[in-house]
């Protein structure tokens, strides 16, 4: 017999578009939310397909904001909130990947205006109520309700240019998330579903994304993982895995999705032995009921990503900086986490081996 069920969970007010031609819907999503004067954000590469996407609101674009970058570096912020002040606007369309998005997330937590999001990624920000901020060199999360968006549009077609590197990546980011929502202190039943359905649906996927990126069916399938998978973000608090990432990318600079792609096998095989419930999950949502973990390094080789953090540019020497680091704040993980196993982890992930 089971043990009883026991869980607090509380419903984010998200409200989601999702479909090809999506973006017809824009003009009501934003009248819906009552925006008249739209500062649109985006990084420098989206300029062309923010273009297109505001074309779509004509007159209510009071501003192309094409600086977004990655982490939301301070500076970036503040030029950002200058410039919504300028324009008197009264909303931002944030138009791109969780760059973008989480400059609208800034804007929106220190400005008050809401913002509705254009995601083109898998990365899941648009699904969260958690904001980023980095002032030197350091990266400060938070969590408030005001950040997340008011109306999410995906649509497929806005994907089709997402190179193939990327596409593997940030669907092993989204993967990443489903799978520490699902060992989460503060995981449900629902967040188990979609976190299961999300990984499912995204490692089915996946290799039909990278083979050939125009196919919008299996586009269509990768942004609903996507959604799934960020939701299951926005709903729970992470463990190792997040920690680990959050660690290299702030110490290192290494670049976001790729570092999710390389630690989460190790991650997972770190965790699965001491959380059977989530690793019953993964195993049915992957078609691996022995050792998800390895499926998922499996699934990394098939979509030719990095599979090592030496080839993102890690020196070997850093390793025992990143062990510090993870170690010096606590947060809930299933399987206690020590210097030694943490090493033995990393020196795995950093050479490329096969996660144990
Ligand atoms: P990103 O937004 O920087 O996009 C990755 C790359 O893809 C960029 O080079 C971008 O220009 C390009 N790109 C995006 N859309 C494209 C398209 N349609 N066609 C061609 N190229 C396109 O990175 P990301 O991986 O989407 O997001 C990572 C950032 O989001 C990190 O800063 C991370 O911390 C943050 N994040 C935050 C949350 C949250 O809940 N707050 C969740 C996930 C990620």
């Amino acid at each position: 017999m089971n043990a009883p069920l026991a869980f607090t969970y509380q419903a984010l007010p998200m409200r989601v578009v999702m479909g090809v031609r999506a973006l017809d819907r824009l003009a009501d999503e934003i009248d819906r939310a009552g925006l008249e004067r739209i500062m649109v954000v985006c990084s420098p590469g989206q300029l062309g397909l923010a273009e297109t996407v505001a074309g779509r609101v004509g007159a209510r674009v009071a501003d192309i904001h094409p600086h977004a970058r990655m982490h939301v570096p301070a500076a970036s912020a503040a030029e950002a909130g200058r410039r919504a002040a300028e324009v008197n606007a009264d909303g931002c369309l944030a138009v791109g990947g969780g760059s973008a998005i989480g400059l609208g997330k800034i804007v929106a937590l220190r400005h008050g205006l809401p913002v509705v999001a254009v995601p083109t990624t898998y990365a899941g920000s648009e699904m969260t109520p958690v904001w980023g901020l980095t002032e030197n060199g350091v990266k400060r999360t938070g969590r408030d309700p005001r950040v997340l968006p008011v109306s999410v549009l995906y649509d497929p077609e806005l994907t089709v240019s997402l190179p193939a590197a990327v596409s593997a990546t940030s669907g092993m980011n989204a993967i990443a998330h489903a799978v520490e929502a699902l060992y989460a202190p503060d995981t449900s039943p629902i967040i188990g579903l979609m976190a299961e359905e999300g990984v499912r649906a995204l490692a089915d996927v996946l290799p039909d994304v990278v083979a050939d990126g125009a196919d919008l069916d299996a586009r269509s399938r990768a942004q609903y993982g996507a959604w799934l998978c960020g939701a299951c973000l926005g709903a729970t608090t992470m463990s190792l895995h997040h920690k680990l990432c959050h660690a290299l990318g702030g110490a290192l600079d290494l670049p976001h999705a790729p570092t999710h792609t390389v630690v989460l096998p190790h991650a997972l095989a770190y965790n699965q032995d001491a959380a059977p419930g989530a690793a019953a999950a993964l195993g049915r949502a992957l078609g691996a009921a022995a050792d998800p973990a390895t499926r998922l390094w499996d699934l990394a080789g098939l979509l030719g990503a990095p599979r090592s953090l030496r080839e993102l540019g890690m020196s070997e020497d850093d390793i025992d900086r990143i062990v510090e680091t993870t170690l010096a704040a606590p947060y809930a993980n299933p399987r206690e986490v020590t210097a030694e196993g943490l090493g033995r982890l990393l020196h795995a992930a950093w050479s490329g081996q096969p996660p144990t």
